[in-house]
């Protein structure tokens, strides 16, 4: 008999890892923006080129890292955010996995610079493939900066799966739009190919809806409020006239993060029923605050599943307050628009 199992040198435990978190240029945007915003960042910057298949670049004026916390940054199941299991279950923070700077930085070339607001210098590392290459002392503004190059260039295939840069753009562009809608009072911009995409100022959640989709969407607006000890429900729903073909307006965001949910998307198009033209989607931006310990987003690295301990509950909560405030706008059944 003879032994054959061994254990995975790390770079390659990386890698695999990597392969579930980081799917294309739109998983680097959003771990790198929840990172900064874990950070306290008040002001963040985007900076994409080719759609960020050659470069993403995330700068914050955050709270910065030490010279080590930098170095340790990068090592998987490293985090500052939880320090035991039991924390899982008060998170407020948007990483707790530790493992998103170490999946990103084994699959391409990562420069970090970083400086804490009390540090004269700043510390900058350049890491690629998981191989450290440099660490040195530079001149860095507080916050920190994460430039990520030439994604997946050690694994052709994934790179080759990659979709055009009009496709792979969306992607990134409607991955900022959660991290931005779900953090109104952070100022977010984005560049793309040296040319400004987005420029969104601190503002309150009205604002950041409007500054996003246009001007037009104000008046589409029906505010959405409800407070039960389980559920605070807040934000806004369309006017049925307002609905939409696709589903492109459509967010729920459960304690600050953006969720996937087709049970709570029913509950919506319940509270809306009758007042669809058929084929026609509601149009919805609804924060969701609940009590963390009833909640599991462990599901997935790219959390956006989410398990809630008492769906049925949250379901009726949910499908009332936006019916109620639909018959407070008192907008009635209409069931042909065309007449
Ligand atoms: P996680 O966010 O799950 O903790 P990451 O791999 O994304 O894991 O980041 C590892 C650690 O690096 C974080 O816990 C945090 O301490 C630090 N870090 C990452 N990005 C930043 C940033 N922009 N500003 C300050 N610290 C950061
Ligand atoms: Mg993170």
């Amino acid at each position: 008999m003879s032994d054959i199992i061994q254990l995975l040198p790390d770079h390659v435990a990386n890698q695999i890892a990597a392969g579930e978190v980081v799917q294309r240029p739109a998983s680097v945007v959003k771990e790198l923006l929840e990172n900064s915003i874990d950070a306290g960042a008040l002001e963040i910057k985007l900076i994409l080129k080719e759609a960020g298949k050659t470069l993403v670049q995330v700068i914050d004026d955050g709270k910065g890292m030490s010279v080590t916390d930098a170095r340790l940054s990068f090592e998987r199941h490293a985090t500052s955010k939880i320090r035991s299991a039991e924390d899982l279950f008060k998170l407020n923070t948007k990483g707790f996995r530790g493992e998103a700077l170490a999946s990103i930085a084994a699959i391409a070339h990562v420069e970090l610079k970083t400086k804490q607001e009390n540090d004269e210098l700043g510390t900058c590392i350049v890491i690629e493939g998981s191989e450290v290459k440099s660490q040195n002392v530079v001149v860095t503004p507080k916050g920190t900066s994460v430039s990520v190059k030439n994604l997946f260039f050690n694994i052709p295939a994934r790179r080759n799966f990659l979709k055009s840069n009009t496709v792979e753009l969306r992607h990134v562009t409607d991955e900022f739009h959660r991290v931005a809608l779900a953090h109104p009072n952070i100022a977010f911009s984005m560049f793309h190919n040296g040319g400004e995409q987005f420029s969104l100022p601190a503002t309150n959640y009205r604002q950041r809806v409007v500054n996003i989709f246009g001007t037009k969407t104000n008046e589409k607006l029906v505010p959405v409020e409800e407070a039960t000890e389980v559920l605070t429900v807040s934000g806004f729903v369309g006017k049925p006239e307002f609905s939409k073909k696709t589903k492109s307006e459509q967010f729920f965001f459960v304690n600050n993060r953006f969720v996937k949910s087709p049970y709570l998307n029913h509950a919506i198009n319940a509270a809306f029923e009758g007042l669809l033209k058929d084929g026609y989607h509601p149009t919805y931006f609804l924060n969701l605050t609940v009590d963390p310990q009833t909640i599991d987003i462990n599901i997935h690295p790219t959390k956006t599943e989410i398990k809630f301990d008492d769906e049925h509950t949250l379901y009726a909560i949910l499908r009332s307050s936006v019916k109620h405030s639909l018959g407070q706008f008192n907008i009635a059944p209409v069931l042909d628009f065309d007449s």
